[in-house]
């Protein structure tokens, strides 16, 4: 194995990067050598914390707070970010949230909430950064988070469903516009992974979920950190509008 660092030179910004997911795909992008924008909500230490570790290891990399579902809050990131590096090569969207009940009991702001962080935010922060990628004429990545609840659904999720296919649809259509520009979009779409997000599940539901994954675990993050680098990289440049499913095999 190489020791050259994949990633050396360029700037990611990857959106909810203060824990789970988000941290691991910022840590993994900075240890292959890239700046990397460390975006948080609420978490301002464990931001902080995450930027540490990744400057310990060599790389550039700040923290900026920005709720990604408002449009003016990831316009000043990403101004932050130009002013700060010059440049940008790579976003991750990843943010995202739940407010799951069923359909019957949902209120208007569970949906609005769940669609804002996690759908509005791949416009708000995709039209934010393409103009510079498109301006720099080297190319790009853009990684969108997406789930398996948005290929097969399910149920007491039709918001978070909805904005994870709808996440699809984005993904697709976009990579159609940026590909003359060797700008690649594509969408990893994880199963179950051990974060705050799925701690509150029972393990009941846990172990039910078990019984349809062929690779009998959950997942790991750095598993999805390095689908997320590897689609962050030069070596993944012929591969756009993909859907990555990322699951032991639940939703095949
Ligand atoms: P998590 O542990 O709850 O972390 C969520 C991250 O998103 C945090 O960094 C949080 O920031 C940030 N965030 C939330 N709302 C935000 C907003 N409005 N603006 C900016 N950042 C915001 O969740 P996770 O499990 O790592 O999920 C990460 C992504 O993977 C999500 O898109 C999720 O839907 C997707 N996913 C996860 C799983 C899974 O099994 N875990 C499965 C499928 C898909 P603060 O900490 O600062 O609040």
């Amino acid at each position: 194995m190489s020791d050259q660092k994949i990633l050396e030179g360029k700037v990611a910004i990857v959106t909810g990067a203060s824990r789970g997911i988000g941290r691991a795909i910022a840590e993994e992008i900075g240890a292959q050598g890239a700046s990397v924008v460390v975006n948080y909500f609420s978490s301002e230490d464990a931001a902080a914390e995450v930027v540490g570790g990744i400057e310990a290891r060599g790389s550039q990399a700040f923290a900026i707070q920005a709720d990604v579902g408002n449009f003016d809050a990831v316009q000043s990131m990403i101004k932050k970010t130009l002013d700060t590096y010059g440049q940008i090569d790579i976003l991750v969207n990843n943010a995202g949230t739940t407010r799951d009940t069923l359909l019957l009991m949902m209120k208007e702001e569970d949906w609005d909430v769940v669609i804002d962080t996690n759908l509005k935010s791949m416009f708000n922060c995709c039209k934010a950064v393409a103009r510079p990628m498109i301006r720099r004429k080297q190319g790009g990545r853009i990684i969108n988070i997406s789930s398996v609840s948005g290929l097969v659904g399910q149920g007491g999720q039709t918001n978070y469903a909805a904005s994870k296919a709808g996440i699809i649809g984005f993904t697709k259509s976009l990579a159609k516009e940026l590909g003359s520009r060797q700008i690649t979009v594509n969408a990893i779409a994880p199963g179950f992974f051990p974060t705050a997000l799925t701690e509150v599940l029972s393990q009941d539901m846990v172990d039910k979920a078990l019984e349809f994954i062929p690779l009998s675990r959950l997942g790991e993050l750095e598993e999805v950190a390095h689908l997320a680098t590897f689609l962050a990289s030069d070596k993944a440049s012929y591969i756009t509008g993909e859907v990555i499913r990322i699951d032991g095999g639940l939703a095949m």
